[in-house]
């Protein structure tokens, strides 16, 4: 099963797509995750992410399809990924639908105003990606990591003034997507403020079949 998910900054891609990866035993990638690790490494790549990503617009096409083609050919993808933030531009889908079939894109749809919350709120482990939210969704010890006990961190563009330019950004570049995936027959949109199990399950429900 190969799954895409789309969704406004915070609107729970990352904590949904660590569910359901578990759930089918799918390969996670999320390329937010591996250009924070270029980031931090300070690779040629990283350095120029860097800027783009704390202003809240996106890399261009051509570096992080780059990255995803590479990503798509290794072994453990072969029996399915969820790619967690790519696409995000109609390049991008253009470009993934020619390299492999994509079964179901999922969008999870939560409004701008919850999100700025979400953002502004949010902890996120420096390690293993997994996020945290201060208020709604708590570490079990605070600032510390469930997951691999890693100091937790506040993104840099988990600010106010990064996190509206996100928002933006979704809705200009990315929105699009659901009305393409819509068009492709392969859209499944799930209402992003109800409680995380609740998500977890209408998404299992719809994909059951696919499984
Ligand atoms: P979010 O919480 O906004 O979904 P991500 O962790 O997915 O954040 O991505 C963080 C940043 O990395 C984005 O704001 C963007 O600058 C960059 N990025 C991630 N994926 C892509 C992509 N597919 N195309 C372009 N830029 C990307």
């Amino acid at each position: 099963m190969r799954l895409v998910l789309i969704g406004a900054p915070a609107a729970g891609k990352g904590t949904q797509a660590r569910k359901l990866v578990e759930y089918y035993k799918l390969a996670y990638i999320s390329t937010g995750d591996m250009l924070r690790e270029e980031v931090s490494k300070g690779t040629e790549l990283g350095n120029q992410a860097k800027s783009i990503m704390a202003s809240g617009g996106l890399v261009p096409d051509e570096l992080i399809i780059a990255i995803v083609q590479e990503r798509i050919k290794q072994d453990d993808c072969k029996s399915g990924f969820i790619l967690d933030g790519f696409p995000r531009t109609e390049v991008q889908a253009e470009k993934l639908e020619e390299m492999v079939h994509i079964d179901k894109a999922i969008y999870i749809n939560a409004p701008d105003e919850l999100m700025l919350q979400r953002i502004t709120a949010r902890e996120t482990c420096p390690k293993c990606g997994a996020s945290y939210n201060k208020i709604s969704l708590p570490s079990k010890v605070a600032g510390i990591c469930d997951v691999c006990q890693e100091g937790l961190i506040q993104r840099k563009d988990d600010t106010l003034e990064a996190g509206k330019a996100r928002l933006k950004t979704f809705h200009d570049q990315s929105e699009p997507l659901v009305e393409y995936y819509k068009k492709k027959g392969i859209l499944f949109e799930v209402d992003g403020t109800g409680q995380l199990e609740d998500i977890t399950k209408a998404i299992i429900q719809e994909l059951g079949a696919l499984a």
